[in-house]
């Protein structure tokens, strides 16, 4: 789960990480309350899960609560990268005299941590990478060891930090530490990282991404940072019913059994929708090993109600539960939906008990349903019906 600002700077609050927190608000009256309140120049700041609010206007300084208003009010009527603006952080405003960047995430393919580091921050990191990569710094960090007062020293050596700065910046990258081990973050990322008047050191910036699977048994306490109306209509819905789904973008909607099944599946249809005007995948979906009527139902009410989704997919090879089960889901879930199935479905049966699977599918006779025996001529099927389906 990715945290918002205001939610990343209360996990830094939390384990001494420098921040202020403000006041987080919905309306332009709570912002110039807010600006009432902290008194002097505040920053009103679109608060949505996309870097490049500054860039797209949604970070503004205001003189007095009166311009908090105005701001919050523009800023409020924002989308930024699709995301539309219901929050606005208010906070002092503390003009920073230098930015810099500093992160800790998961380095996968190494099997360990990463810190990127540099004392040209503010811009996107991606963009100073390319334009002069020897001010990103990147270090290594070991599971084992981790960061300790060392390793934070040397960090803050091998980024650069002022010498002003030096003895705060190792308490500061340690806190960081804390914070991405304790609440079992993926990603902590601090930019700008700034230098204050008076050389302090401040996070006027926060992005923090956890670990869901730590999060539901580890930290009970992250599921307070689910904000129901930030979620995807669709992601939340699959959620509530226990679907393993992830939305996609493309058009094609896909539900298998077996995770390994359905990423296969995904490529295939990604590779035959080249041949048909360019569709993709619209979604992962898969319902495991016991898929019965009611988890099939669910999984097709929820990919039906993809306005993006013009054909549905449905691929299962049969093992545990087997393909006859399957189809009398298939069945039941048209049943189930009635009127609201009204998208052509391509399914493709394989596995244990595949000829009563299909001779179900047959006599049901169902004018959406179209069988195809193999992946590779389903997904081709799938395709082209999307496509015809999004030209007509
Ligand atoms: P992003 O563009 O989405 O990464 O949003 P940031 O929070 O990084 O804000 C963009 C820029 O606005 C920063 O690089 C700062 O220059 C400025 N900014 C952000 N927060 C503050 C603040 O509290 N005070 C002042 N004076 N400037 C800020
Ligand atoms: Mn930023």
């Amino acid at each position: 789960m990715d945290l918002m600002e205001y939610q990343a700077k209360e996990l830094f609050a939390k384990h001494g990480v420098r921040t202020t927190l403000g006041r987080v608000v919905e309306t332009p009256e709570d912002a110039r309350s807010a600006a009432e309140e902290l008194g002097g120049v505040t920053v009103i700041k679109a608060q949505v899960k996309a870097g490049g609010r500054g860039k797209a206007g949604g970070v503004k300084l205001a003189k007095t609560p009166d311009e908090a208003f105005e701001h919050a009010t523009s800023i409020l009527a924002l989308t930024i990268k699709d995301l539309p603006v219901n929050r606005v952080l208010v906070t002092p405003a503390t003009p920073p005299q230098e930015e810099y960047y500093f992160s800790f995430l998961l380095d996968r393919s190494n099997r360990r941590y990463l810190c990127i580091a540099s004392v040209e921050g503010g811009v996107e990191i991606e963009e100073v990478a390319k334009t002069n990569p020897d001010a990103v710094k990147q270090i290594p960090v070991d599971p084992g060891t981790g960061v300790d007062e060392a390793k934070a020293r040397e960090i803050v050596a091998e980024a650069g930090f002022p010498e002003a700065l030096v003895d705060q910046a190792v308490t500061m990258v340690q806190a960081l530490w804390t914070v991405f081990v304790e609440e079992d973050a993926t990603l902590v990322e601090v930019n700008p990282l700034a230098r204050l008047e008076g050389d302090v050191l401040e996070a006027l910036d926060g992005k923090v991404s956890l670990d869901d699977n730590a999060s539901e048994v580890r930290h009970p306490e992250h599921a307070d940072f689910v904000i129901r109306d930030e979620e995807d209509p669709l992601e939340a819905k699959a959620k509530d019913k226990h679907l393993n789904y992830v939305k996609l973008d493309g058009e094609v909607g896909i539900i298998g059994n077996g995770a390994g099944l359905v990423m296969s599946t995904l490529d295939v249809v990604a590779y035959a929708g080249e041949r048909h005007g360019g569709v993709k995948p619209a979604n992962f979906l898969d319902i495991g090993g016991g898929a019965n009527a009611q988890v099939m139902a669910d999984g097709l009410d929820v990919i039906v109600n993809d306005p993006q989704v013009k054909s549905v997919f449905v691929n299962v090879f049969g093992g545990i539960t087997a393909c006859d089960e399957v189809a009398n889901g298939i069945k039941g879930a048209l049943e189930i939906l009635g009127d609201e199935a009204t998208k052509p479905l391509v399914v493709r049966l394989d596995g244990n008990n595949v000829e009563k699977g299909r001779a179900i599918l047959d006599e049901l006779d169902h004018p959406l349903v179209t069988q195809v025996d193999t992946m590779d001529g389903a997904a081709d099927k799938a395709a082209e019906l999307a496509n015809a389906n999004q030209n007509g």
